[in-house]
C-alpha cells in the first residue's frame, strides 16, 4: 500500500486519480494486517485497488466525474467495492472516468484528461488512454494499483484496456451487481475488472461476481473459480472469426494481430472458424438510440432538489435549467438532448422501437453462431492504437467508431475480454477480444490467457 501511495504521487502527472485516500488506505491495510495474523486475511488481503469514481464509496466523494455530483459524498457502499473490501482489498483512491462514463478517450472528465503511460516511439505526443475507464487503465498499466473496477456500456473496459496493454473483461450482463455505481444505460451496464494480466482479472472476478438481491437484474447462478481456468487446455475448442468484422480500410496491423491471435490459438489446439454476424453493421447507430435513450431516463434525477449540485433560480423550473446546464458537460447534454428525442411521441416507434428490435437480431446472431458449437469468438478489441489527446474532439461520430467491435457486445449482453496481443509500428499496445457466451467467463479466462 505505501509503494503505491508513494507511486501515486510521483505520477499525479497522468491525472489518474481523481481522490487520493491515503488514510483510508493505510487505515484499511492496518486492519487487513490483523487479519491475516489471525488467519482470517481472505483472497485479496492487503491487494491495493484502484476504484472508478462511478462506485459509491461510503464517506468517500463519489462524482462520476460531473460537475453535478462534485459534493456527493455517498452514506452507502456499491456492492462490488463492499465485496472486494469484504475480500481483504484496500481503497487507493477514485479513479477518473469519462463524465457519467460518456465516451472513449476520458476526455469528457469535469477533472480533465487522463494520460496514457505509453507513448509512440520517439515522440513526445500525450496520447489518451481510451475511456471511459481511461483512470482505471491507466493507473493498472503505470502500476499505481495493483488492480482496478471498471464499467463497460459499449466497450468502456475492453477499449481502455486494449490502449494501454491492460486486461479488461465485461462480464455477462446480470453477473456483478449493478447496485451502488452510477448508472448509464441500465441495460447495458456491467461493471468489470482491469489488472496488469488475465490471471489478476480472474482473481479480481472472484470478488466481485455474485447474485444480489438489491440489483433485480442481477442472476442467481454460482460463481465458478475463474482463477482455475486460467491455464485450462483449449484444445478441442472450436473459435468463430466473424466475417462482418473485418472492416474496410482497417489498418493492416490489426489485421495481422487478429490473425497472429487465431494462429496462436490454433497451435493451442484449438479449431478456427468463419462465422457471420450479419447485422454488425447497425449496432453502433442502435446502440447510439438505445444508450442515450436511457442516458436521458436515468440523468432525471439530476435535477438540483435531491443532491448534488444546486444553482440558484427565481423559481424551480428556472432552478433545473440553471443546475443542470451548469453542471453537466458537453456530451452529456448531447446525450441527453438525443435520448429525449429518440424516446419522444411521434419519434419513438422510428427510432427507439426500432433500434430495439435490431438489437434482437444482433442477440440473435450470436445465439445462432453458438448454437454451432462455437465457444468463443474471437475479434479485433479496437480498430486502431491510442490516439492522441485532443486528436479526435471535434467530431462525436468519429468518437463513436472507437467502439466498432465492443458495442455489440453489450447490445447482446455477452461477456467479453480485451486481452493485449501485439503493438503498431509505433510501438503502441494493441489488444484483441473474445467473446463467450452467456455466463461462461471461464473460457474467455483460458483463451485469454492463451493469446496474452
Ligand atoms: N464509448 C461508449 C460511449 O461513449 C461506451 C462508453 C461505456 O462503455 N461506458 O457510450
Amino acid at each position: 500500500t505505501d509503494a503505491h501511495l508513494a507511486a501515486i504521487e510521483a505520477a499525479r502527472v497522468l491525472n489518474a486519480y481523481v481522490l487520493e485516500t491515503p488514510e483510508r488506505a493505510r487505515e484499511m491495510a492496518k486492519a487487513v494486517d490483523e487479519k491475516i495474523a489471525k488467519g482470517e486475511g481472505g483472497p485479496l488481503a492487503g491487494i491495493p485497488l484502484g476504484i472508478k469514481d462511478l462506485f459509491a464509496t461510503r464517506d468517500i466523494r463519489t462524482t462520476a466525474c460531473s460537475k453535478i455530483l462534485s459534493n456527493f459524498i455517498p452514506p452507502y457502499e456499491s456492492t462490488i467495492t463492499s465485496q472486494l473490501w469484504r475480500d481483504g482489498a484496500v481503497l487507493l483512491g477514485k479513479l477518473n472516468n469519462d463524465e457519467f462514463a460518456m465516451g472513449s478517450s476520458n476526455e469528457t472528465s469535469c477533472f480533465g484528461p487522463v494520460t496514457n503511460p505509453w507513448r509512440r516511439e520517439g515522440s513526445n505526443t500525450t496520447l489518451v488512454p481510451g475511456g471511459s475507464s481511461g483512470g482505471s487503465a491507466s493507473a493498472v498499466a503505470a502500476s499505481l494499483c495493483m488492480g482496478a473496477t471498471a464499467t463497460d456500456t459499449g466497450g468502456s473496459i475492453r477499449q481502455p484496456a486494449a490502449f494501454t496493454a491492460t486486461v479488461g473483461i465485461k462480464p455477462t450482463y446480470g453477473r456483478c451487481s449493478r447496485w451502488g455505481i452510477v448508472a448509464f444505460a441500465s441495460s447495458l451496464d456491467q461493471a468489470g475488472p482491469i489488472a496488469r494480466s488475465v490471471r489478476d482479472a480472474a482473481i479480481l472476478m472472484c470478488s466481485m461476481a455474485g447474485h444480489d438481491p438489491k440489483d433485480t437484474t442481477s442472476v442467481d447462478i454460482a460463481v465458478p473459480d475463474y482463477e482455475a481456468a486460467v491455464g485450462k487446455s483449449v484444445r478441442g475448442m472450436k473459435i468463430g472469426i466473424p466475417k462482418e468484422y473485418r472492416l474496410d480500410g482497417m489498418p493492416a496491423e490489426i489485421e495481422k494481430l487478429w490473425s497472429e491471435g487465431a494462429a496462436w490459438l490454433k497451435a493451442a489446439g484449438a479449431e478456427l472458424v468463419e462465422v457471420s454476424l450479419p447485422h454488425t453493421k447497425y449496432a453502433l447507430p442502435a446502440y447510439y438510440i438505445v444508450a442515450p435513450a436511457e442516458a436521458s431516463s436515468n440523468l432525471a434525477r439530476y435535477d438540483g432538489v435531491r443532491y448534488g449540485l444546486r444553482e440558484g433560480a427565481k423559481n424551480i423550473i428556472e432552478m433545473y435549467e440553471n443546475t443542470r446546464a451548469e453542471g453537466f458537460g458537453a456530451e452529456v447534454r448531447r446525450r441527453v438532448l438525443i435520448g429525449t428525442y429518440v424516446l419522444s411521441a411521434g419519434y419513438y416507434d422510428a427510432y427507439y422501437l426500432r433500434a430495439q428490435k435490431v438489437r434482437t437480431l444482433i442477440k440473435k446472431d450470436f445465439e445462432d453462431c453458438f448454437a454451432k458449437g462455437v465457444n468463443a469468438i474471437l475479434t479485433p478489441a479496437t480498430p486502431s492504437a491510442a490516439f492522441g489527446i485532443g486528436e479526435k474532439g471535434a467530431d462525436p461520430v468519429e468518437m463513436y467508431l472507437n467502439d466498432i467491435f465492443t458495442v455489440t457486445v453489450n447490445m447482446a449482453g455477452l461477456p467479453g475480454i480485451a486481452v493485449p496481443a501485439g503493438k503498431d509500428a509505433q510501438g503502441l499496445p494493441l489488444g484483441l477480444q473474445l467473446i463467450g457466451r452467456a455466463f461462461d467467463e471461464e473460457t474467455l479466462f483460458s483463451l485469454g490467457e492463451v493469446i496474452e
